[in-house]
């Protein structure tokens, strides 16, 4: 991705054209660099574009695809895993849980100064037992495993807070809902 040692630019970021230019690639009548759909300017309603811009085309290269962003590899290479949730959907990380919590414990705790907060975060955090963030890492399997038998919304919250006993909704829980339903 960087002009090599015996080029005139060497070291320098390779842009665009160069690199599809190299792999054969850029389109003989040219493209533009970025399209309206790609900047984010417009609703990004056709996903299926493969030829919009330059910029896509080089998004969907089989070795750009497959390489790690830096912040995937630095926590790989710190031995954790990395693993990403879906958008919008905290109910499915316990973190938040376990955040919100800790929010609202230093809330109550704190007296509203800086110098308190730099205190109290790092206090209440480290206080929050165990068992508690257990809880909340169940709470939000049980939503993975509403989702996964194909509840949504409300129907989801629904099932979740009927079934507190375990990770898992019961096997037969569509049929359950459709009784409901039909009820
Ligand atoms: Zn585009």
């Amino acid at each position: 991705m960087v002009f090599p040692d015996n080029h005139k630019l060497k070291g320098k970021p390779k842009g665009i054209k160069q690199v599809l230019t190299e792999c054969n690639i850029w389109p003989e009548k040219g493209i533009r660099l970025m399209c309206e759909q790609c900047s984010g300017k417009q609703d990004d309603i056709v996903s299926e574009r493969l030829d919009c811009c330059a910029r896509r085309i080089m998004s969907l290269q089989p070795d750009f695809c497959e390489q790690r962003s830096i912040l995937k590899e630095a926590i790989i290479k710190a031995g954790h895993i990395f693993e990403r949730y879906p958008k919008f959907h905290c109910e499915c990380n316990f973190i938040e849980r376990y955040w919100g919590f800790a929010k609202r414990e230093t809330r109550r705790l704190c007296n509203y100064n800086y110098n308190d907060l730099l205190l109290k975060v790092p206090e209440v955090l480290i206080s929050v037992p165990v068992t508690t963030i257990h809880k909340f890492a169940c709470k939000s399997w049980r939503y993975m495993d509403a989702y996964n038998k194909g509840l949504e919304g409300r129907t989801a919250e629904w099932a979740v807070s009927k079934y507190k006993s375990h990770h898992r909704l019961p096997d037969n829980i569509e049929r359950i809902m459709d009784d409901l339903d039909n009820t």
